[in-house]
């Protein structure tokens, strides 16, 4: 029933038309390199006024939170910023913030009543989480949320990488 409700696809996460898409953001909300530019060039300036007014009102997003800003000109009505955690070692608790940031972007989803949300895959570029291991986290926890909760009807994990999107199909297919 959950697997239903959850779709891999390749491509250009900042083009699709769904109620949010979710920004692999930074701390500063400030834009950057990676999903997270791609994002603000397609929404225009005005998404950074909103998120520094976010900031002006938290002072940082830190890793594994998640706020909700509105579209600008992108297709997607919200954006909901998430950061994930930057890979060291591994024990610097980098499963269960990456974890967190799936489930607060979810909880934010749900907060605003969304349908479809759609996630990039959070840490697996610059931040360097390797990409197994955060695409086994990545579904787990988005299964496990919509087993407890009826919205989102719709998540789209939007892989960029070829790799990526072979990775989640693999780990698709067996649960
Ligand atoms: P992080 O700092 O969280 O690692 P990155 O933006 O560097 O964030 O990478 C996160 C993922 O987003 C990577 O898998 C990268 O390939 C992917 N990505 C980059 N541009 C896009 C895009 N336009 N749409 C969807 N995913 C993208």
């Amino acid at each position: 029933m959950q697997k239903n409700r959850i779709e891999v696809i390749q491509g250009d996460i900042t083009k699709l038309k769904v109620d949010a898409i979710i920004n692999a953001a930074n701390s500063s909300l400030m834009g950057g390199g990676g999903v997270d530019g791609a994002i603000h060039r397609a929404a225009g300036p005005k998404l950074v006024e909103e998120c520094k007014k976010i900031i002006r009102e938290i002072g940082s997003c830190p890793a594994g939170e998640a706020v909700i800003t509105s579209g600008c000109d992108l297709v997607a009505k919200y954006v909901i910023h998430t950061v994930g955690p930057v890979y060291r070692s591994g024990k610097n608790k980098e499963p269960e913030l990456l974890a967190n940031a799936y489930k607060n972007s979810l909880r934010i989803a749900v907060e605003n009543n969304l349908k479809s949300i759609a996630f990039p895959n959070i840490s697996t570029g610059i931040y360097g989480y390797p990409k197994e291991d955060a695409a086994g986290i990545a579904i787990a926890t988005v299964k496990d949320f919509l087993k407890h909760n009826d919205l989102p009807e719709k998540v789209i994990f939007v892989c960029f990488d070829y790799e990526n999107y072979n990775i989640y199909n693999d780990i698709f297919n067996r649960i």
